[in-house]
């Protein structure tokens, strides 16, 4: 297959190419060279990029304004059919490979085995299986509770023989939980480094909850791998980012969407009260973490209110409207810094790199809000039919 671009993005933060041509085979690029007038092609594109990575998202929710509540209300079979469902939108709107930060009864395992069995459509899924809270704690209607050291290790275990990739930690309340507070630290550290010792022990990278400053340190001393949200960070908080080479997935989309549907969208107002804390702390931060040369990573929290899985594009807007991001770094969070966290593949287009291709009606360096108008997705060298 040879795919034809007017400009090239290849994920990276080099200068993109003009008038290319990818030649790919099988699943794989095999070439990347300068177009030849008259030659022939099977996709062409004015602009083409890496499929996106999602670190953060919730498959079984569907961006319900009161997800804890639909989880209560929903029986297991019902949540697997709404992740079946959002596998297959995030895929269509160029989702190639996405993290699900938490699930309940290992649905999300479910499903990324039925992905790559051919079972149903989806991008590459990673998945934490339920998210590791203390009792009562952010979370758990998707949690399993631990209130020890020792029952971290055991928790940890047990998401692995769910089958899960990655381990979500909970580290400080949050937004849509009601009576969490999101400033305040929930597990303990003994608790954090319990779990977190497990997961990596086993090859399982670790994602923390945290929004409150004290939560972010304890998860980052713990040595996570990434802090979720982060909102509440401090100058000490930055330093450890970057002392230990932990990851950032701000997730900017979640609070923003939460707040654009304050008026008559039917949240639960506590939903609303915190989301408007969380987000003047987001606005605040985040940005001066990002400068001071904290990795940045894609993740936008999908599935939670208003926030869609076909529109990750809108997290790569908002990385370059609030962080102040280029369209083109943004793009670059959105895809390898993303699936280098993610550690699944690399996401950029070059030769021996799995083919995962978005093709675009217009230059996403120019204007990033190109993302939202995906022509053709391509997975592993397979054109995905966007119906
Ligand atoms: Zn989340």
């Amino acid at each position: 297959m040879i795919v034809r671009a007017g400009v090239l993005y290849d994920g990276t933060l080099d200068k993109p190419k003009s008038n290319v041509e990818l030649v790919i085979e099988g699943e794989i690029v095999k070439e990347i060279r300068a177009a030849t007038e008259g030659g022939t092609y099977d996709f062409a594109a004015p602009c083409v990029t890496p499929g996106l990575v999602n670190a953060h998202a919730h498959l079984e929710a569907s961006g319900e304004p009161d997800m804890m509540t639909m989880v209560a209300t929903t029986t297991q079979n019902q949540r697997l059919l709404r992740a079946v469902e959002n596998a297959g939108k995030a895929l269509r709107a160029g989702v190639t490979t996405i993290r699900d930060v938490g699930s309940s009864h290992g649905i999300a395992p479910d499903v990324r085995d039925a992905v790559v069995t051919g079972r149903v459509p989806g991008p590459r899924i990673r998945a934490a299986g339920w998210v590791l809270c203390m009792t009562g704690g952010h979370g758990w209607p998707i949690g399993r509770q631990i209130d020890s050291p020792h029952e971290a290790r055991k928790a940890v275990r047990e998401q692995m023989k769910l089958g899960a990739d990655c381990i979500k930690l909970i580290a400080t309340g949050g937004v849509l939980t009601k009576g969490a507070v999101p400033g305040n630290a929930q597990l303990t550290q003994d608790e954090l480094d319990a779990a977190v010792e497990e997961a990596h022990r086993h090859g399982l990278r670790v994602a923390a909850h945290a929004i409150g400053t004290q939560g972010i340190k304890n998860a980052l001393r713990a040595g996570v791998d990434s802090v979720e949200h982060g909102h509440m960070l401090d100058d000490e908080a930055i330093a450890l980012f970057k002392e230990r080479g932990a990851y950032l997935v701000p997730t900017l989309t979640a609070p923003t969407c939460i707040l654009e549907h304050a008026e008559g969208g039917g949240q639960p107002q506590f939903v609303i009260d915190k989301a408007r804390m969380v987000n003047e702390e987001m606005l605040r931060n985040i940005k001066r973490a990002y400068d001071a040369g904290v990795k940045v990573a894609g993740g936008s929290d999908a599935g939670t209110p208003f926030n869609y899985h076909e529109r990750y594009a809108y997290e790569a807007e908002l990385m370059h409207t609030l962080l102040g991001m280029t369209p083109q770094q943004a793009l670059h969070a959105a895809t390898a810094v993303a699936a280098e966290l993610i550690g699944l593949q690399r996401s950029v287009l070059a030769p021996g790199e799995s083919a995962d291709l978005l093709l675009l009606p217009r230059d996403a360096g120019a204007d990033v809000r190109a993302l939202r108008d995906v022509q053709t997705v391509v997975k592993a060298g397979r054109p995905v039919t966007c119906a």
